[in-house]
């Protein structure tokens, strides 16, 4: 008799291999289906919080990390800001390196190079058939498809779904070492959106990402950008990628397939930051499952993540309306890029940042004020001296 597993899950990226770590630790019975054969090519400029992976997995990341980021510098326009950061929080990874590395630890069976083609759900169980005319069966299943989930689409989930487009390309350029552990954000280049220059360890991710961009718009001002930056993007691949918004009124599960991260449109609506919400949504997955309350998952994604992506998008809408006046309050205070260090790394939500971003406002500007004053009398020396005494990293 054909296997009936406890779990099916599509997809085998962040989400999908989060999910299955944690249903598989449990003892179900597990089998994820991915398209692709790992490891494998993902466009993402592959920024993520160290202290957020070590907060939701036993195993240690260092074997598969490119770079350690020791500050972080804004720019808009003639504007630019570095602000260190703690040694202990970002890092830089490759996409096929860390993706293999997560699904590697799941206890599943696995089908690499096997898409699903075709998912049926009936009161008692869900099937799916594949790329490869197998077939099979589970009892739920986890759509962690990316963002143009095909479970999604067979279910009839996330409709009239919002995206932002972003392209990625890893560039080999001479300026290297300019950019050595210090990740630059572009910004003011392109409407709703912004650029990056990733460092890894022997090249640069550079990318571009905007909320309806017209056609055309990002390869363009993504070359124009980067080639002020002295990097050429010649003779080097474009990739191009959807980036799923969530805005909360819509269903992302049904009774036996549960959405997840990108599939169920949960990138970071400010920055479009996505992995820390694949694993966060892949894990609440399996929580749901495990306790046997499939049908709770949309509410915790909702209390967890959904309402932080509200204030999130409402910090988006206010940033890219008042770039200049945002960057100058934000870019330059450190207790801003500090409650963003806490929101990568899933300490706080978006709530709490736009509280920080408020209530530190006036210590900010009384902070920048001494340190004037303290350049005025003493000479840059003292500036900087007292800065890093205010501001330690
Ligand atoms: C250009 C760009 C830059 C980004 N930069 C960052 C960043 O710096 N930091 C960050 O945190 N996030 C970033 N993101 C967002 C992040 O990449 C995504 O949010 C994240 O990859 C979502 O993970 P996932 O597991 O949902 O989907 P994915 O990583 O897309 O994985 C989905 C998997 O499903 C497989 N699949 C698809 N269809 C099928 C099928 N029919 N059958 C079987 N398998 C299938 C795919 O092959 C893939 O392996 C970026 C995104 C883009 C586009």
């Amino acid at each position: 008799m054909d296997t009936i597993y406890d779990v099916i899950v599509v997809g085998g990226g962040p989400a999908g291999a989060t999910a299955a770590y944690f249903l598989g630790k449990a003892g179900r019975r597990v089998l994820v289906i991915e398209k692709a054969t790992q490891p494998r090519y993902k466009a993402c400029g592959g920024g993520l919080s160290l202290s957020f992976l070590e907060s939701q997995f036993p195993f240690s990341f260092d074997s598969i990390i490119e770079t350690d980021v020791e500050a972080i510098t804004y720019v808009l326009d003639e504007h630019s800001v570095t602000i260190p950061l703690p040694t202990s929080e970002m890092r830089m990874v490759m996409r096929d390196r860390f993706d293999a590395y997560l699904l590697a630890q799941a206890q599943a069976e696995v089908w690499q190079g096997v898409a699903v083609r075709k998912v049926t759900e009936t009161p008692g169980c869900v099937s799916v058939e594949t790329s490869d005319g197998r077939t099979a069966t589970g009892i739920l299943l986890i759509g962690a498809d990316g963002a143009n989930s095909v479970v999604a689409q067979a279910v009839g989930l996330r409709r009239g779904k919002a995206l932002a487009a972003a392209i990625e390309v890893e560039v080999f350029p001479e300026v290297m070492d300019r950019f050595a552990s210090n990740p630059v954000f572009i910004f003011g280049e392109v409407r709703h959106g912004y650029l990056w220059i990733f460092p890894k360890a022997s090249h640069l991710s550079v990318g571009i990402a905007a909320l309806h961009p017209k056609p055309g718009e990002l390869q363009v001002t993504l070359r124009r950008v980067m080639s002020r930056n002295a990097i050429s993007l010649d003779g080097f691949q474009m990739h191009g990628h959807p980036i799923p918004l969530y805005t909360g009124r819509e269903a992302i599960t049904t009774r036996r397939v549960l959405l997840a991260s990108d599939a169920a449109g949960l990138a970071d609506p400010f920055s479009g930051e996505g992995i820390r919400l694949a694993i966060t949504s892949g894990r609440l997955a399996a929580e749901a499952i495990l306790a046997n309350r499939p049908e709770q998952y949309e509410k915790m994604i909702f209390r967890q993540i959904g309402f932080s992506q509200w204030c999130g998008l409402g910090l988006s809408w206010l940033f890219y309306h008042f770039q200049m006046v945002c960057f100058i309050f934000g870019a330059h205070n450190p207790f801003v890029t500090r409650a963003f260090i806490n929101l990568l790394s899933g300490r706080v939500g978006y709530p709490t940042v736009v509280i920080r971003i408020f209530a530190t406002l006036p210590l900010f500007l009384l902070s920048e004020g001494l340190i004037q004053l303290a350049g005025l009398v003493g000479g840059p020396k003292k500036r900087r001296w007292l800065r890093t005494r205010i501001y330690p990293a």
